[in-house]
């Protein structure tokens, strides 16, 4: 490529590239803010919807615009503005992204000569989200350094990648009678990982076998890349690390990235405000509802940004919830409910009678909740932020898994962590009762005991000397040798 600026004083260009989904847009924007604090240039490729989301309903513009390096560049995420991109739909982000979004971005590429400019050096850098191997693709024909960003866990990531291995065993698809049988090819997770803790689209289904393909082939092309970063620490997935170096042997591990960005502004004596990307806006009232309520009382309950349920797991959830004696704070995001007309709206009965036990919002400050010293337990949906979020502050988890990487996160809190209960493929009120009072009140202490200590584990983690801290220096000084 032709180079921009001839100063050699500039620092290095860097080009960020998430899928645009909340959760990977938000590791991924932790990722910027981490690599503008080692005064690196960012360009963030952003879908159009992504950025009026964020725009919206976070701080967001002010927080990035204290780095000067640091520059937003919009693109089509190739469906139509009323697309829901929520539930099992929000994979045809998946397709968009491909189909549009590729072609246009290697279009813009070379019309912006690769983001040069008088103050900018060209991007010698691209860090793409590990789906996205269009960019791949382009780093190849034009030879630019390449770096593949997972925002799952190592487990979930180390099971994709064995997928080829787990169709030759006949443990792909997953269906039926054999659910509980144990997978015996995917290498570090024998004697645990049952075919149903396998990342959902390797369950049997229509809409699951292109996507099973989609998540195949894409896994397996990340080696091509130069390194690959993944959003997870050494204490807490070495033995599967130590699996997927086999292939990737430049792996950097720097999270949890949001506990990670916390530590490092704190060194500099920046005033931490908690970083957030919502694409909803935060209804900040549960705080002060949370305020009033005794230390570990609550279990907060959240499914993050695409899971939808149906109205009868909704009851389901509120009478165990109800039935189990405890507090409860629960997100239930305007558009989390599958319905048809009038049937997908929280039920006026449901919304009343949780006054008395609970607080209700449509979306949360989530890591300030978790934080929060009234907060006890979480039931999640076990999505790979919401775990990291839940791990860093040592709160204990249940976890239903709802699709895709889930299935596997839960399986690891419960049976190799021990910092949870997995109610997999169960969704009944005196199942949720149990549990909530299991995690809360019977086995509290065990719990909160595991959980503080992986708490300590992430910490460390992160702080100086610190495996992932060492790692993200290790990734800087990479990203410097990229530039010519
Ligand atoms: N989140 C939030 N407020 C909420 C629910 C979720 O800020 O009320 C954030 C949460 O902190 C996490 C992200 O949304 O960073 C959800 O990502 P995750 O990987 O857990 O799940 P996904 O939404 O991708 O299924």
């Amino acid at each position: 490529m032709t180079m921009g600026s001839e100063d050699q004083n500039l620092p290095p260009h860097v080009l960020i590239f998430p899928l645009p989904i909340q959760g990977h847009v938000n590791s991924m924007l932790r990722l910027a803010e981490l690599l503008c604090l080692a005064q690196l240039d960012i360009t963030f490729i952003v879908s159009e919807f992504s950025h009026d989301r964020l725009l919206k309903h976070t701080t967001v513009a002010s927080r990035f615009g204290i780095y000067p390096g640091f520059r937003f560049q919009n693109i089509s995420d190739g469906l139509p503005d009323d697309h829901p991109r929520a539930g099992e739909r929000v994979m045809d982000i998946l397709s968009g992204t491909k189909n549009v979004t590729g072609p246009l971005f290697k279009q813009m590429m070379i019309e912006k000569n690769c983001f040069a400019s008088a103050t900018r050096r060209p991007v010698s850098c691209m860090i793409a989200d590990g789906v996205l191997s269009f960019v791949g693709d382009f780093a190849e024909e034009k030879g630019i350094s390449l770096i593949y960003f997972r925002t799952v866990a190592a487990c979930s990531f180390w099971a994709c990648f064995c997928i080829p291995e787990l169709i030759e065993a006949g443990d792909i698809p997953v269906k039926g009678e054999g659910m509980d049988l144990l997978v015996k090819s995917v290498p570090g997770a024998e004697g645990f990982l049952r075919r149903r803790d396998l990342p959902g689209f390797c369950r049997v289904n229509d809409i699951n076998e292109s996507k099973l393909q989609v998540l195949k082939s894409e896994t397996r092309q990340t080696p091509r890349a130069q390194a690959a970063i993944l959003n997870t620490f050494e204490d807490l997935e070495g033995p599967i690390l130590s699996q997927v170096r086999r292939y990737i042997p430049k792996l950097f591990t720097i999270g949890p990235s949001h506990s990670h960005l916390a530590a490092r502004l704190e060194a500099r004596n920046t005033k931490t405000t908690i970083s957030s990307g919502s694409f909803w806006e935060e209804d900040r009232s549960c705080v002060a509802w949370l305020d009033s309520q005794p230390p570990k009382s609550v279990i907060y309950v959240s499914f993050g940004s695409i899971t939808v349920v149906t109205r009868e797991q909704l009851l389901e959830f509120w009478y165990g919830l109800v039935n189990s004696g405890q507090k409860f704070l629960w997100v239930m995001r305007p558009d989390s409910i599958k319905g048809k007309d009038g049937e997908d709206r929280i039920p006026a009965e449901l919304e009343e009678g949780t006054k008395a036990r609970g607080y209700m919002v449509g979306w949360a400050p989530q890591e300030e909740v978790l934080n929060h010293r009234a907060i006890g337990g979480f039931l999640t949906h076990s999505g790979w932020n919401s775990t990291l979020e839940s791990i860093v502050t040592g709160v204990p988890m249940i976890c239903w898994p709802y699709f895709a990487d889930q299935m596997i996160n839960s399986r690891f809190v419960s049976e190799i962590w021990k910092i949870g209960l997995d109610m997999k493929d169960t969704c009944d009120r005196v199942t949720i009762e149990n549990m909530v009072r299991d995690l809360m009140v019977v086995r509290k202490d065990e719990f909160l005991k595991r959980a503080d200590e992986m708490a300590r584990l992430a910490k460390k983690a992160v702080s100086e000397g610190g495996s992932s801290y060492h790692h993200l220096d290790g990734l800087v000084e990479f990203i410097t040798s990229t530039v010519s």
